[in-house]
């Protein structure tokens, strides 16, 4: 190879040195290590194999059309969809739930690009990208509290958060935040009867619940789904950038589509939120759906059922920790036992576990609709890989919670703590503080030392995330991600 181009990926594997680990069980989120370095190789080569390829245009590039079609195929039998489920590769869960939201918003009004306001209603527990979605679609967001204890919302308590103007029901197989299975068939039973659509999220738990054992139904098996979320970029092993959107019923289904012919340009139909579009990401979940095959699922799956047991145990004979709900697929949250003479915070075991090598994610506490509040947690995202160190990764737990056993939890930032006071004492609201200047947002984030130079504490800025208005916490941490691009 020319010189240059060695000079060029040399600078490049030296910036990827700095990053975490994203093999070997280490980092128990963000990544889905199968740990089988043919797997890997195989994904790599069919994505080289069409990177020059526009997905845009399948007519002009078949090969994208039929690689979509057997991942709609392969996801369809997985999900018990018969003939009438259709579907589409989007890019991510994000997209998937996006597209989800919009197709039934154009569905319930009848029209594409409806402007009339409607509600989508989801527990709290349901990802972000809902919210996101409801953001950008111009629909109102209507949250169901869960229980603290369980984590699981009330049929009850989405029967009545529905409304007349309600486009879409969402529920998630499990959610990401506590691994709660929400009671499908009887969320389905309320949104048939009112003839509203129902979006089984299962970006996380779609390619490992078929595959986990005895569950309650949760895919199209269920009458009222009319739509599934299933990330190929998590379970299914993918390079990031691949989920799968299927959609019960052809007529729901086009209303996601965008197309016009109505400019000067080439004819447009767009059945995502892209124009051009790679398929690297769903070239490499093609190759591996089609190596693993059900059996494979099935191995990897058995391998994280084995470790995903294995960690509760472990967790739940610590004594000041709990594991928050029952836990259906390879992911748990852990909160402080509140009952325990000595309760272990869950954010200082995490950062005492980061020191023992391995990295959990922090989750805030967040104060329901009704009053309740759900516990701060540290999640766990348990992978194939995670066997590889298993034992090493349980002393850790073990010897982390030991160490931070009955101490109290982390301060906030003492500017942050200063900023809360300014919010609590009505000298600022949270809309003013939104509005202020990106200057004026960054030193109030250099004051409180959170600035993306050196270690970050995450027991503190989540402590910190816990104090502030959320509106505020959400700018600041804008500003802050901004920042590490504007450097
Ligand atoms: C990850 C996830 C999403 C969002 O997916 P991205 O691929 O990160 O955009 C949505 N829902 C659930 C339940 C998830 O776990």
């Amino acid at each position: 190879m020319k010189t240059r181009s060695k000079e060029i990926l040399a600078r490049l594997r030296a910036l990827r040195a700095g990053d975490a680990p994203t093999h070997g069980g280490r980092v128990l989120s963000y990544v889905y290590d199968s740990g089988v370095a043919e797997l890997d190789e195989l994904a790599a080569q069919a994505a080289r194999e069409v990177h020059a390829v526009n997905g845009l245009d399948p007519t002009v590039f078949p090969s994208a059309g039929v690689i979509e079609s057997e991942l709609v195929q392969f996801a369809r039998t997985l999900f018990h969809g018969d003939g009438s489920v259709v579907g589409n590769v989007t890019t991510g869960g994000t997209e998937s739930c996006i597209l989800a939201v919009l197709g039934a918003r154009d569905a319930a009004s009848g029209t594409a690009g409806s402007s009339k306001a409607g509600s989508i209603v989801f527990p709290i527990t349901a990802h972000a990208a809902f919210r996101k979605a409801a953001h950008l679609l111009g629909l109102e967001a209507i949250v169901v509290p869960v229980d603290p204890v369980s984590g699981l919302p009330s049929p009850h308590g989405v029967a009545d958060a529905v409304r007349d103007d309600t486009v879409l029901v969402v529920a998630s197989a499990p959610s990401y935040p506590f691994a709660t299975l929400d009671p499908i068939a009887d969320i389905a039973a309320i949104t048939s009867d009112r003839g509203i659509a129902f979006h089984v999220d299962a970006c996380i738990g779609g390619f490992a619940l078929p595959w986990w054992g005895e569950l309650p139904a949760w895919d199209f098996a269920v009458p009222g789904v009319t739509s599934i979320s299933a990330d190929l970029h998590k379970y299914g092993y993918a390079p990031k950038g691949a989920s799968v959107l299927l959609v019960r019923g052809r007529d729901r289904h086009r209303h996601q589509y965008f197309g016009t012919t109505d400019w000067p340009g080439y004819p447009v139909v767009n059945p995502t939120l892209l124009g051009s579009r790679s398929i690297t990401s769903m070239a490499a979940a093609w190759a591996i759906v089609t190596y693993l095959g059900e059996a494979g699922f099935a191995e990897l799956t058995g391998r994280m059922h084995d470790s995903t047991t294995a960690l509760i145990a472990a967790v739940r004979a610590i004594p000041g920790l709990r594991v928050v709900g029952a836990p259906a697929g390879p992911l748990l949250a852990v909160a402080a036992d509140a009952d325990a003479p000595e309760p272990v915070d869950p954010h200082l075991w995490l950062n005492a576990v980061a020191r023992r090598g391995f990295s959990l994610q922090a989750q805030p506490s967040l104060q329901q609709p009704d009053g309740t509040t759900l516990p701060r947690t540290t999640h766990l995202t348990v992978t194939p890989a995670t066997a590889v160190v298993q034992g090493e990764l349980v002393a850790a737990l073990v010897s982390a919670a030991d160490e931070v056993r009955g101490l109290a939890p982390a301060e906030p930032p003492a500017a942050l703590a200063e900023l809360a006071r300014l919010f609590g004492d009505g000298v600022l609201t949270p809309e003013q503080a939104v509005s202020l200047p990106s200057e004026d947002i960054y030193s109030a984030l250099q004051a409180a030392g959170v600035t993306g130079d050196g270690e970050l504490d995450m027991a503190s800025i989540l402590a910190g995330v816990e104090l502030l208005p959320r509106d505020v916490s959400a700018r600041m941490l804008i500003e802050f991600l901004a920042r590490v691009i504007e450097k």
